[in-house]
């Protein structure tokens, strides 16, 4: 294995927003690479296909050197094994990601006891954002402007005219 310090942000990403670009941003600096994993959990029943999460999440760090963007599936502890990362990183918003984040993070410890999860806190002002919450107030015709990338909003915008010609016909 090299020395380098490779991390993983795994997540489902449907559609990646601002508090985790900001979450992005804040651990580049400490790691050598950021690996950004998506998780092609089709249970959760996404709106974007995992090729297109992949490709939305790329445009938005195409500037930030040491960041790439990968797809997986299956435990995240052999992804990182494949890759050679120790560190997987994770957002923690509120307290109540805490319960579910803690049992994953001691999960993935007893299942690799040399992998570390990582918590980082997002900008006050993204602490309430999910991926969900976009999705619901974006098709409902809220305003995100602040919260998700300009080019995320555009690809929102697609599925909401595919979805009227699905309804229309
Ligand atoms: P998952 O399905 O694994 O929860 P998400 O895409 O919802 O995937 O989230 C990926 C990671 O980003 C999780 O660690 C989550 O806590 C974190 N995260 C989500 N939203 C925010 C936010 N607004 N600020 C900081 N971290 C966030």
């Amino acid at each position: 294995m090299s020395n380098k310090r490779i991390a993983v942000y795994p997540g489902s990403f449907d559609p990646i927003h601002n508090g985790h670009l900001d979450i992005v941003e804040r651990c580049l600096p400490i790691f050598d690479e950021l690996v950004v994993g998506v998780l092609g959990n089709e249970a959760k029943r996404p709106v974007f296909s995992v090729a297109e999460r992949v490709e939305m999440i790329r445009e938005e760090v195409a500037g930030l050197s040491g960041c790439k963007v990968e797809s997986f599936s299956g435990l995240l502890v052999d992804f990182m094994e494949e890759i050679g990362a120790r560190t997987i990183i994770r957002g923690l918003r509120a307290i109540s990601d805490f319960e579910y984040e803690f049992q994953m993070a001691l999960m993935n410890r007893r299942l690799n006891p040399d992998i570390e999860t990582v918590f980082f806190a997002p900008r006050e002002e993204y602490s309430y954002l999910s991926s969900r919450l976009v999705k619901e107030v974006y098709f409902l015709g809220g305003n995100l402007e602040g919260l998700v990338p300009g080019r995320v909003l555009a690809r929102l915008a697609e599925v909401k005219d595919e979805r009227k010609v699905g309804e229309a016909e």
